[in-house]
């Protein structure tokens, strides 16, 4: 008799799940396509340049020590983040009413971010987008949010954005409700909205006073520019919504394992932030009591050093690009193969992901058939394929769907 009798299996992750199938397969020309990694052009993964320097910067610097960090992490960290996103010209931080929160990368500040407001805003119901990044509803249901809903976002025939059903689906929303968006590179479709879209849909968010929580896991990988790919939430602070939105550092400085992001919260009123932080606190002190120091002390020293943010923009381009050229060929090598169907797609989304459009038997086939590992949902992540792998990735498509 354990006291353990009574717990049920539950199931797995599928993105880990394939992973390690994938390396347990021996299979010469398997590939991953499953988890949102970037990788070089020789599959590698890799740290950034302007990290290193960083952390060598870090090592060598004797005033440093392992002390606790505050309760909201390290300020230099956070007010840089924050600034990065709401722009350096920023009303919002120039009159106190925006702060950032150091948080356990971009999860840890949705699920900081998502208790504060079921606790404190009394908010039960979130909406995400159809489909979204798999965790979304874990972390707000584990946050105490009672009722996940979907708005519609994808529209399969088209393969693009829905934007007529996403408005309908939010209109219907009952006042109040929280809004996950994704500010950029939308995971898992590689479809955002354009700049006319993004006010159609705040016009919504402001006559049904939904909450807008942003999601910003991609900073700098939809358009190569960290400016661009923050127009939408710098758009609705504009504008003058509250907000709050998930920062993280994972991909855009592949710091995914220092577990190193932020959450910053834009009020209206610089006269609730005092309360508004001192209830964050407890919430983190609740939770973890204080977050890690390296991944946000490497963010910090490069994000306040103008020749290394100037460096690790070019590491940034040098991702967005190879992720570019490697869509341009997977598109060229599939039309050059006559696969059946539209391939435009491929090169219209942006960002890691790309929905290819596959269906769920189509998926399992590329990957019991051609070991190429990809999600059940058709999703890929293009850091996968690389100037050897991406002939044999078409070639799979092609048999697969002929
Ligand atoms: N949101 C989205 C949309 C994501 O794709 C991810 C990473 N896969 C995250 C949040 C959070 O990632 P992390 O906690 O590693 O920063």
């Amino acid at each position: 008799m354990s006291w353990f009798d009574c717990v049920e299996l539950g199931p797995p992750i599928e993105v880990f799940q394939l992973t390690r199938q994938f390396t347990e397969d021996d299979f010469p020309q398997k590939v991953n396509l499953g988890v949102g990694a970037y990788r070089t052009d020789e599959g590698k993964p890799w740290v950034l340049p302007v990290v290193r320097t960083a952390e060598k910067a870090l090592a060598n610097d004797e005033t440093l020590n392992k002390e606790y960090l505050p309760v909201l992490g390290l300020e230099t960290f956070s007010a840089a983040s924050s600034r990065m996103l709401l722009g350096a010209d920023s009303a919002a931080i120039a009159e106190n009413r925006a702060f950032g929160v150091q948080t356990l990368s971009g999860t840890g500040a949705l699920r900081v971010g998502a208790e504060f407001l079921a606790r404190h805003l009394d908010k039960t119901v979130f909406y995400f987008s159809k489909p979204t990044w798999e965790n979304h509803r874990l972390v707000f249901l584990n946050a105490g949010f009672k009722e996940a809903r979907e708005y519609r976002y994808w529209h399969p025939e088209s393969r693009a954005l829905d934007i007529e059903g996403l408005l309908e689906d939010l209109r219907n929303a009952p006042e109040g409700a929280v809004v996950i968006l994704h500010a950029c590179a939308h995971n898992p479709t590689g479809c955002d909205p354009s700049h006319e879209q993004w006010a159609q849909i705040a016009d919504v968010v402001k006559q049904k006073r939904l909450f807008p929580f942003f999601d910003s896991a991609y900073q700098g990988f939809a358009s190569g520019d960290l400016d661009k790919d923050a127009w939408a939430v710098r758009f609705f602070v504009e504008r003058g919504f509250e907000i709050f939105c998930a920062q993280s550092y994972a991909k855009n400085f592949g710091l995914y394992n220092e577990r190193t992001g932020n959450l910053t919260v834009v009020s209206s009123n610089l006269a609730n932030v005092a309360a508004a932080k001192s209830q964050l606190t407890l919430t983190i002190r609740g939770m973890y009591s204080n977050p890690p120091s390296h991944g946000a002390r490497i963010v910090a020293h490069v994000l306040n050093n103008k020749e290394l943010f100037e460096q690790w923009r070019g590491n940034i381009k040098t991702m967005s690009s190879r992720i570019i050229e490697m869509r341009k060929r997977l598109r060229e090598a599939l039309e050059a193969l006559g696969t059946p169907g539209s391939w435009n797609h491929i090169t219209d989304q942006i960002g890691m992901f790309s929905y290819t459009g596959l269906n769920e038997a189509q998926s399992l086939h590329m990957v019991q058939k051609h070991h190429v590992y990809m999600l059940k949902s058709g999703r890929i992540s293009m850091c996968g394929l690389t100037p050897t792998n991406v002939g044999y990735v078409a070639q799979s498509i092609h048999e697969t769907l002929t």
